[in-house]
């Protein structure tokens, strides 16, 4: 069949079907208008298949065996490893095998139209498809563009890394084996937990890390990770940059460090950080430019709204991944359902300029409450400011912390070892941030972005009596630290 050019109309436009995509989408119909989401791969793009999913499904069994292997009564149960075969294919499941049959009907009966093919902006409110089903879609968006297209992996300066080839996240997470060896370079939240995923599989894991291991953390909290690595195996090598990469005759590869020395392994997971996914998106067309690195960047309001368009036609809009502010699922679809609403609001002529904080237009908390977890073994859990970040935006803040010792976690498992904080400010006795670290903290998260995003004075924190004996009693310490 020759190809078409089939021209059609929306009320929105979204580019790019991962979650983010898909939730600005649902609440774009929920409001009554028109959508069709366009996606050139798979309809749950990253955090589905290559990220948050697979990388959970990898590192849990691990986590549960551990929590046998270290509380007595059980532990005298375990007699055998891990099953790295089990947990590949455990891992399998929770990607449905690389196939997106499920989500694909969840749009469609959610009645978003979903075109797959690769899109990019002709001008205002006008869009070009390259269809996969080999027509070209020309789509004019009614009231808006939403740009959901994720990020993409940074490639850091390395000699030689062009030559070779190495892991992304993509590759570690669909791993069909496990390698002996691996080399991790990145001491982020990905790096970090892909390490002690592939240690505890059976490979001989080293991380290199230009600086230390998770520095956006808490450093306590940070060093808890690095020791449950450490007990792991995992090799640290902190503090190390990264020079040159090199392929040997038996095809292995050899990462020299700065220092003289080298690491050798069958693999090698390059993770260093990822940047907006915004090139090839026909931005220019709408007057943005690359900056000197060759990388676009949007700055977006609290509606999402992109910022420097020319006019006052509100019609453009960036989030999740490709925004760039918070690189997490649950806050990329937290401003997709506050975008979604504001351009439902705007079209209907209920919103004009920008939302009041903390409507359900606005994405307020990426100012005060991101929580983000990461998923190692012991766990680091952390939402709002630390107390560097607190004072550098000009909060009297103070902080406490204590060692998670409570009858919780020493019931939990042997020789349970912890930390929490709490970061306060003095002036309105609220708080600003909390982190735990510790084996199976996350599920402690919540009740901290609960309190930061409700500004809960502290003397009414101190009446949420915590139950007996859970790790939640760590809130009790802390608060009795604090001096109530
Ligand atoms: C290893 C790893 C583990 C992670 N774990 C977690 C976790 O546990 N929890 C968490 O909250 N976050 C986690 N993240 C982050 C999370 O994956 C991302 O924040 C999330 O996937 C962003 O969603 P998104 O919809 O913005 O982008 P994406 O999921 O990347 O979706 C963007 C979609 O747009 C499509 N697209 C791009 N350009 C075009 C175009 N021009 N035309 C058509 N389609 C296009 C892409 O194909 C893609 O499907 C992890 C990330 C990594 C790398």
């Amino acid at each position: 069949m020759e190809p078409e050019a089939v021209e059609r109309e929306f009320d929105v436009v979204v580019i790019g079907a991962g979650a983010v995509g898909e939730n600005v989408a649902d609440r774009i119909v929920r409001g009554g208008l028109t959508a069709v989401l366009v996606e050139a791969e798979l309809v749950g793009g990253e955090c589905s298949y290559w990220a948050c999913m697979p990388s959970k499904a990898l590192l849990r069994p691990g986590t549960a065996l551990h929590g046998a292997q270290t509380t007595p009564g059980a532990k005298e149960a375990v007699t055998r490893t891990l099953s790295a075969a089990a947990v590949l294919e455990r891992r399998n499941y929770f990607t449905s095998n690389w196939q997106d049959d499920s989500q694909v009907s969840w749009v469609e009966d959610t009645g978003i139209e979903l075109l797959r093919g690769h899109a990019w902006l002709t001008g205002p409110k006008s869009i070009e498809v390259a269809g996969l089903d080999g027509n070209q879609h020309l789509l004019r968006a009614r009231h808006a563009v939403v740009l959901a297209t994720g990020s993409t992996p940074n490639t850091p300066p390395i000699e030689g890394l062009q030559d070779v080839q190495v892991w992304g996240t993509r590759e570690a997470t669909s791993a069909r084996e496990v390698p002996e060896r691996l080399t991790v370079l990145g001491g982020g939240v990905a790096g970090t937990e892909l390490a002690q995923a592939f240690a505890r599989l059976g490979s001989r894991v080293t991380l290199v890390a230009r600086s230390g291991l998770l520095r956006n953390f808490p450093e306590e909290a940070a060093t808890l990770v690095a020791a449950g690595l450490r007990a792991d195996g995992v090799e640290l090598r902190l503090n190390s940059a990264t020079e040159r990469i090199s392929r040997n005759d038996d095809g292995t590869l050899t990462v020299s460090l700065a220092d003289g020395t080298s690491v050798t392994a069958g693999k090698v997971l390059v993770s260093t950080g990822r940047h907006p996914a915004l090139e090839g998106l026909g931005l220019e067309s709408v007057g943005f430019e690359p900056d000197e690195s060759g990388h676009l960047a949007l700055s977006t309001d609290t509606s999402g709204l992109v910022q420097g368009l020319p006019g006052d036609d509100p019609w453009l809009y960036a989030v999740g991944d490709a925004a760039g502010k918070n690189l997490f699922t649950h806050q990329g679809k937290y401003e997709a359902r506050a975008t979604g609403e504001a351009i439902v609001a705007r079209a209907k002529g209920e919103l004009k300029g920008t939302p009041d904080d903390w409507s359900r237009c606005a994405q307020t908390a990426n100012q005060h409450a991101v929580p983000s977890v990461v998923f190692t073994d012991p766990e680091l859990a952390s939402v709002g400011r630390t107390v560097e970040a607190a004072r550098k935006d000009g909060y009297n803040a103070s902080s406490v912390e204590l060692p998670i010792q409570v009858a919780g976690s020493s019931l939990h498992s042997e020789n349970y070892e912890g930390w929490a904080q709490l970061v306060v400010d003095e002036d309105r006795k609220v708080l600003l941030g909390a982190t735990f670290a510790g084996p199976d903290v996350a599920e402690l998260l919540h009740a901290a972005t609960i309190a930061v995003v409700g500004e809960i004075p502290l003397d009414r924190l101190w009446h949420a009596v915590p139950s007996y004996p859970t790790i939640s009693e760590v809130w009790l310490r802390l608060l009795e630290k604090y001096g109530l």
